[in-house]
């Protein structure tokens, strides 16, 4: 197994990178004041205001119709499969070109690993069903959210309250999904819902995926979930009151749902670990520059041995980190058993940024608490990551799991 990259994926990165340089950054200029700021990105809400949204759409589009949108796609599913190393490449290369997401790059010109998009999820779609809904989600027209976590509900999912009960050749949902990123704006929701309450209760299935119309009498998105600061965001709440799915919109077979749940948030956690990579080498980068120019006690800061210090921390936190990602990626492509690896990386490459990212803004003195350098923003984004698709103790916990049950060959 070869850890270099491979030379077809560092073309299409750079060849990302250009579209992105070309066609984005001048719409990001053109827009600057709209997107400058929480108060005008954001409605009274916390909802994007239309311009924004209609800019993000028009990058989406844009991003599909060249091919970028759905480069990690199941082939199956129409997309170009380029697979775990391709795709942690590109998020680490995103993130470390352009620091904490930009409301036109990150999420928008590739959809969030499994959240949106091609994502694996729609496999389990009967493919008479796929196919009706396929071509809108390919072509960036529409956007999907997974709707897993709860209010009640969260490391914990098999405590989940919403219900789906079967009426003929239809199911009726009824329940409440916090915390999911899109729902606000989503068309489709992948929601997981009790279809067998006895084996749910007794942690064995009876958890079954559906996907719905976020249109169908029932549904609401009321309320946006702003965090770390922000006036607005992407995460939401939504209420199912008797929503009626037919069944030929279920996400894999009855009480099965779990699994599928799981496969799309492993996607996830890997993501999460190469944006976490990106973001820390985003940081270091400006610490570097900025400590060979900026000078006290008539030499500049790198001469002194406690900014060496913070600098070498960093660097080596970021090469094991990055070791761990690149193998991860690796073993993934190459179709091997990576559960308690996969939750090794999400843990320390989530940990690993925020630790650097506090080092970084020290080593800017009051320069890295200001809001221009957005180092303060990348350290919201960094203390983010430690959350979603597993916390750190989950994490853990499935690490010592797998090791328990002899399935960590370290
Ligand atoms: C920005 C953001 C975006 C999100 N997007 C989505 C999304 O798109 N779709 C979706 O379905 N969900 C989403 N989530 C939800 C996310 O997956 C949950 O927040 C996460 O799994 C933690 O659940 P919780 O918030 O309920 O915390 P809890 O489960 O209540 O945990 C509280 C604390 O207890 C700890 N804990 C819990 N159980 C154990 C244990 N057994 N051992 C040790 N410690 C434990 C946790 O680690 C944590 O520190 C998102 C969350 C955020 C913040």
């Amino acid at each position: 197994m070869q850890l270099t990259i491979d030379p077809d994926i560092e073309d299409m990165t750079t060849s990302l990178m250009r579209f992105i340089e070309r066609e984005v950054i001048p719409i990001e200029e053109a827009n600057k004041a709209l997107l400058a700021d929480d108060r005008s990105l954001f409605d009274a809400t916390g909802r994007y205001v239309p311009e924004v949204l209609a800019l993000r759409r028009k990058v989406r589009m844009r991003s599909a119709e060249l091919g970028f949108y759905t480069l990690f796609g199941a082939a199956d599913l129409g997309g170009s499969e380029m697979g775990a190393r391709a795709s942690t490449h590109i998020q680490e290369t995103l993130y470390r070109r352009y620091g904490p997401a930009r409301t036109l790059i990150q999420t928008v010109v590739l959809p969030s690993p499994f959240t949106n998009g091609l994502t694996p999820v729609l496999r389990a779609l009967p493919p008479r069903t796929l196919a009706r809904y396929r071509e809108g989600i390919a072509s960036g027209d529409k956007t999907l959210c997974f709707a897993l976590s709860e209010p009640d509900a969260g490391s914990d999912v098999m405590a989940m309250k919403t219900r789906a009960v079967r009426e003929g050749d239809a199911w009726v949902i009824t329940g409440t999904k916090q915390w999911i990123t899109n729902a606000p704006y989503a068309d489709y929701a992948m929601v997981f819902a009790v279809t067998d309450a006895q084996q749910a209760a007794k942690r064995k299935g009876g958890i079954t995926g559906f996907l719905v119309d976020m249109r169908t009498p029932g549904v609401a998105a009321p309320s946006v979930v702003r965090v770390m600061g922000h006036l607005g965001g992407e995460t939401g709440t939504f209420t199912l009151d008797k929503v009626r799915v037919a069944d030929d919109h279920r996400l894999g077979a009855v009480d099965q749902g779990l699994a599928v749940a799981i496969g799309g948030v492993s996607a996830g956690r890997l993501g999460l670990a190469a944006m976490s990579l990106g973001l820390a080498q985003w940081a270091l980068d400006l610490a570097l520059g900025y400590a060979k120019v900026r000078k006290t006690f008539g030499v500049p800061i790198a001469q002194h041995q406690a900014i060496q210090f913070m600098l070498a921390d960093s660097a080596m936190d970021i090469y094991a980190a990055k070791a761990m990602l690149q193998k991860c990626s690796l073993r993934i492509d190459h179709q091997q058993d990576v559960v308690a690896e996969i939750s090794m990386v999400k843990a320390f490459c989530t940990e690993m940024v925020g630790r650097v990212m506090d080092r970084c803004i020290q080593i800017h003195g009051g320069m890295g608490l200001t809001n221009e350098l957005r180092l303060e923003e990348g350290m919201r984004l960094a203390r983010q990551t430690r959350i979603p698709d597993g916390t750190g103790e989950i994490q853990r916990r499935t690490i010592a799991l797998q090791m328990l049950a002899g399935k960590l060959d370290l």
